[in-house]
This record gives structure tokens, C-alpha cells and sequence, in this order.
């Protein structure tokens, strides 16, 4: 590629690829043939009456359990309610110290605000992206109850280091997989490392019907709490009766209705039968793109644990380091490498204790105790691992690596003409000035 001389899409010169990507989301062979059938079920909540089958979000969760290897599942309403139910089961609750990543979507921080308890942002290490096991380990008081262990983007955390720590401080391990469905530790999927995991089913996600969530375990006595706790103290009964409800009154825990809808349990039952071939073409694509950046200055892909045998691909991150880059406005080449590829791509998550959708201050809830308050308050933690990783990568959407080889070498393509023009996106640290 001459690509030196040519000038930035962002400045007005021809991108490196002007082609369509994949889309997202797509319906599986079955998804609207399933819609009618729920349509024309009668049958369109678990809380309706007993129709002689069982209901999709039944199969849903038999499906999910094998897909996941956790014996119990819980669908929800999304997965901010199966964070929600997880930690509530767990016994997360009003006062209790809950260790949350720094760096990650805002629903970690605030579903354990929501309980009443208190999020203790803890910082990244750069290699995981995921908390750091020194930091969290520095963290604990003797008022932690849990740890909240997310795994962010494409990465999957030290499950037997958390569980370790964890042990060790009686603490409870709760995983987040919101952004990891499908990856493996050592052959095991995450989500069953610790007391409970929750799983996102939004539009964006690896596995989606557009607004829902999942909660498993392997612990009976969690799985009978999470159930009530989704569905107004209500679990399924033994002997369902025709054209009586099928749920019955049980109220041992104060529940919430957090249910999944018959439709959205019937989307995403059809499109679980496609998210091991799509984990695997990403896979295999993120290869590519790594080849195809060998030897570039500057420019890398996350590495994954040696122990880590299945990747999940929620976003395709490539990192721009700063120490052999020099200091670059990230923004602008987000916004470059999205002119050249015409994809979506985007910085990944603002750090927590500087995010302006996390502010449990705000929140009707938080009591005016001044103590409280403090503890609360985001901005008393000190994240400075999450907010070099922020500006520090660009992040795709995971259908960016659903494509062929022309979408690999696109997005190579693109970087190779950013670094080629990086004078572009260079700040003088002196002024704070762009240099041109
Ligand atoms: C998406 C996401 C959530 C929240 O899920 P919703 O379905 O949007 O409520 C929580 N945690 C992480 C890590 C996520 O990516």
C-alpha cells in the first residue's frame, strides 16, 4: 500500500474500505417461526396459566445450562436484574462492601448501589483489563461481602486467583460474563468459577433478544432465591394443572418481577444454537487482524491467559500504546479509524470514579448520612490502570469480526494508514496543543 502519501479519510481522502460489514443482530433459521408460535401459544409470560408444554424460558434455561455447564438457571428481564438477583442471593445487601472493576459497564456499579450496598472501585491490571488481584486484595475490609468479578471485552479474569482470594477472606465470587459468552478457563465456561453468574442478553451482546439476562449457579439454595427473587417470590410449581398458573406463592425472599417474556425466551433460545460457530469465526478472524498488525510499532492486540482455551470477542480491541506512540488524542483516532472502515468502533468504558452514568449520590435511595455519602462517593477512588486502558485502545463491535478476509485486512488496512499519518493525532504534552 502507498498508503504514506494518501491522505485520511477524516481529512477528506478516500477510505481504506468503502464495502458493507456484517450486521447485527441477525435472526437464526427459527427465530420468527418461534415468535408466532409463542404469538400463538397463549401463553406469552410465565406467570400466565399452564398451556400443556413447557414455557420458552423453561428451555431456554435447560439449553443455557448445558451451553454453560451450571446446573440452575434464571432468566431475566435483562441483565442488570440477573446482576441484581446474583448478588441479592448471594446475600449482598444494604452496608456491604462489594469489590466492582473500575473499568467496565455502569450496571455493575449501580445494581449493587441499587441493594444498598457499597461499590468499591477497584483498579484494572493492563494486561487483564479485568480487576486487578492486587489492588482488589488491597481493597478488602472487614466489611466485604463479595466480589463482583467482570469479564471485560475480550478478556477473561484470573477466575483462580479471585477464587483464591476470595477463599481466603471468606468473601463471596460472583462473575459478570455480561461480555463473555462462551469463553473457557482450563475447558470450564466462565460464569461457574464462583457462587453465581449473570449474563447479558442486549442487542449488543454475544448472545442476544434484545433486552434480557441470565443468572446460573450451581448452589440449589441460591438457584430456589434467585428464582423467587425474579418473580415476586413466585417459582415453578411441580405439577403443573392445565389452565391454572404455573408458578406458585412461595414470598421465603422479598422478589421483584424481573421476568423474561415468553417472546424475548423465544428469540433467544433460537439464536443460542448460534453463538459457538460465531465465537469461532471471531476467533479465527481476530487472528488474522493479528497477523496482519505483526510488526507494526506500537500497535497490539490483548494477549489472552495461556489458560484461557475458548476467547469470546464482545469487542475487538487493538491497543495504541502511549509509551512508544507518544501522547495521542484517542478520540480522534477512534474517529479516523471509523472514516477509513466505515464499521462502528468506540474508546472503550469511561473508568467509574469519572463516569457521568454512575453517580449513586444522585440517587433517591442513598441515605443523607454524610458517612455514607463518602463511602459512596466515586470519586474518592483512584483508578489510574483504567483510565490509561481507556485512551489507550479502540474498540470494535464484535460483528466486525463476523465477516471475511476483506474485513480482516480492512481494519489492518486502516491502522497500518493511521500510523502512516499518526502526526495527525500526536499532542504536544508541553502546550496540550495538537501538533498539526
Ligand atoms: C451489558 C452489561 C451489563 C448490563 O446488562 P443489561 O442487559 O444492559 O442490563 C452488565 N455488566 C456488563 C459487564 C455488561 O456488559
Amino acid at each position: 500500500m502507498s498508503s504514506a502519501a494518501s491522505t485520511l479519510a477524516l481529512q477528506g481522502g478516500r477510505p481504506v474500505y468503502e464495502g458493507k460489514w456484517p450486521s447485527w443482530p441477525n435472526p437464526a433459521p427459527d427465530t420468527v417461526a418461534l415468535l408466532q408460535d409463542v404469538a400463538l401459544s397463549g401463553r406469552w409470560a410465565i406467570s400466565g396459566a399452564y398451556t400443556g408444554r413447557d414455557t420458552y424460558e423453561k428451555r431456554l434455561s435447560e439449553a443455557f445450562s448445558r451451553f454453560a455447564e451450571a446446573p440452575f438457571v434464571v432468566p431475566t428481564a435483562n441483565g442488570t436484574s440477573a446482576l441484581t438477583i446474583a448478588l441479592e442471593a448471594a446475600g449482598v445487601g444494604f452496608g456491604a462492601e462489594v469489590l466492582v472493576p473500575g473499568l467496565t459497564w455502569v450496571a455493575c456499579a449501580s445494581a449493587a448501589a441499587a441493594l444498598g450496598a457499597r461499590p468499591v472501585l477497584v483498579d484494572i491490571d493492563p494486561s487483564t483489563l479485568a480487576m486487578s488481584i492486587e489492588a482488589a486484595e488491597a481493597s478488602i475490609t472487614s466489611q466485604t461481602q463479595a466480589i463482583l468479578l467482570v469479564h471485560p471485552y475480550c478478556m477473561v479474569a484470573d477466575v483462580e486467583a479471585f477464587q483464591d482470594l476470595a477463599r481466603r477472606h471468606g468473601v463471596i465470587l460472583i462473575e459478570d460474563c455480561s461480555q463473555a459468552h462462551g469463553a473457557a478457563w482450563r475447558g470450564k465456561p466462565v460464569g461457574t468459577f464462583g457462587a453465581a453468574g449473570a449474563f447479558s442478553l442486549q442487542q449488543t451482546k454475544l448472545l442476544t433478544c434484545g433486552e434480557g439476562g441470565l443468572a446460573i449457579t450451581s448452589e440449589p439454595v441460591i438457584y430456589d432465591k434467585m428464582q423467587q427473587l425474579r418473580a415476586d417470590g413466585r417459582r415453578y410449581c411441580a405439577n403443573a394443572v392445565l389452565g391454572q398458573l404455573e408458578l406458585e406463592e412461595v414470598g421465603s425472599v422479598q422478589g421483584r418481577n424481573f421476568c423474561l417474556s415468553e417472546f424475548q425466551a423465544a428469540v433467544a433460545l433460537s439464536q443460542l444454537g448460534l453463538v459457538e460457530e460465531q465465537n469461532r469465526l471471531r476467533e479465527a478472524n481476530a487472528v488474522k487482524v493479528q497477523n496482519g498488525l505483526r510488526g507494526l510499532r506500537g500497535v497490539s492486540i490483548p494477549q489472552a491467559d495461556p489458560r484461557v482455551t475458548r476467547r469470546s470477542f464482545y469487542q475487538f480491541l487493538i491497543k495504541f500504546d502511549r509509551k512508544v506512540l507518544g501522547s495521542y488524542d484517542a478520540e480522534k483516532l477512534v474517529a479516523a479509524i471509523a472514516a477509513e472502515t466505515g464499521v462502528f468502533c468506540e474508546l472503550i468504558d469511561t473508568p467509574l470514579n469519572a463516569n457521568r452514568l454512575y453517580n449513586p449520590l444522585l440517587s433517591v435511595r442513598t441515605p443523607l448520612d454524610t458517612t455514607i455519602r463518602q463511602a459512596l462517593d466515586p470519586k474518592r477512588f483512584e483508578l489510574p490502570n483504567a483510565r490509561l486502558a481507556q485512551t489507550s485502545h479502540v474498540a470494535f463491535g464484535h460483528w466486525a469480526l463476523l465477516g471475511d478476509d476483506c474485513h480482516c485486512e480492512a481494519i489492518v488496512a486502516a491502522v497500518r494508514k493511521i500510523l502512516d499519518n499518526f502526526d495527525v493525532f500526536l499532542i504536544d504534552q508541553t502546550t496540550g496543543a495538537r501538533r498539526l
